[in-house]
């Protein structure tokens, strides 16, 4: 039976302006291009999730103004339920402010997290049934870690299977470590975090041993183009990436964490999971934007037969 999953991350609103060159301090660049939508590493990862077909609760903060109404919006189009969605009287809606450069595809970003980075141990309680209902959570460090910490003991206790994306990239303390069933770094971040750089199956052994020695039962290392290392402590292997001609790679990871959940949830052992996964990140990488280019179940079915 399919078990129900839920995204526990952040949501921000995307605005992307192309511009001739990258504006230096003090200058102003009249852009060429305006483009605003939803984003964040959470909301990313609950769109695929939900688009390929799992039964998914998005759980994140927005604030009182008119950028929670794009993720409000997003989420109706998709028909997506909003009913476990926080909401701050002080904090705005989280914003990403992206420049990029028409000539270069060289970017700047400055992202204000704003309410997604204030949610609360109480808030994280009140959804404590609808965790323990649920057969999967999917988080990353995207949000205030302490509600990140807090969500996942929820889930632990719960039996609720934890999959952390260590996306951004910052310490994560052995307390969070040993209560993970899937981590799923890529190959930067797992350097980052454990000190080993990834550049062979053998180095990503080793790295996926350190994760081990945490108590992290499973461990899987997205190598862009290459694919995925993943391992259990039994079995390992490299699974390649499909062949695809990619024109836009952000999002890439965000599409291969709802993929890899949305497959888990529906009964896949975790090296089917991980194939459905690289097939719905290489459909994605084949279209422009993020959640845009996330696929449907029947696109990525029709894919990989
Ligand atoms: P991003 O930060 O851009 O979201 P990431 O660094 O977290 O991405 P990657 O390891 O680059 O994640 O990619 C995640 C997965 O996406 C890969 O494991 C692979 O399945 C798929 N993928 C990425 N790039 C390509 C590509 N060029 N061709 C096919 N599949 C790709």
């Amino acid at each position: 039976m399919k078990k129900k999953v839920m995204v526990f991350g952040s949501f921000v609103v995307d605005l992307m302006a192309r511009t001739p060159h990258l504006p230096v301090a003090g200058e102003t660049v009249i852009g060429s291009l305006f483009k605003m939508g939803p984003g964040g590493k959470g909301f990313n990862q609950g769109v695929a999730a939900h688009k390929a077909g799992a039964d998914v609760t998005m759980v994140t903060k927005l604030g009182k103004d008119l950028f929670a109404e794009v993720a409000l919006d997003a989420m109706k189009t998709l028909e997506m339920d909003t009913s476990s969605l926080f909401y701050s009287e002080e904090i705005e809606t989280g914003s990403a402010l992206i420049m990029v450069d028409e000539e270069t595809s060289e970017n700047k970003i400055v992202v204000v997290l704003g309410a997604c980075s204030a949610i609360g141990d109480k808030e994280v309680e009140s959804i404590s049934e609808i965790i323990e209902e649920s057969g999967y959570l999917l988080t990353q460090l995207e949000t205030n870690i302490s509600a990140v910490e807090k969500v996942i003991d929820i889930a632990k206790k719960n039996g609720v299977k934890v999959i952390l994306n260590t996306a951004p990239v910052q310490p994560i303390s052995d307390v969070i470590l040993k209560k993970v069933d899937i981590i799923t770094p890529n190959e930067v971040e797992a350097e980052i975090l454990t000190g080993i750089c990834i550049d062979s199956q053998e180095s990503a052994s080793k790295a996926a041993d350190w994760f081990f020695d945490k108590g992290v039962k499973n461990v899987l290392i997205t190598l862009g183009s290459r694919g995925v290392f993943i391992a259990s402590e039994s079995k390992q292997e490299i699974i390649p990436a499909y062949k695809v001609k990619a024109i836009d790679t952000t999002g890439a990871g965000d599409a291969f964490n709802g993929g890899l959940v949305a497959a888990l949830a529906d009964g896949k052992d975790l090296w089917e999971a991980a194939r459905f996964a690289n097939a719905l990140a290489a459909i994605a990488v084949q279209r422009l934007g993020t959640t845009p280019a996330m696929p449907t179940r029947k696109e990525i079915e029709e894919f990989i037969s």
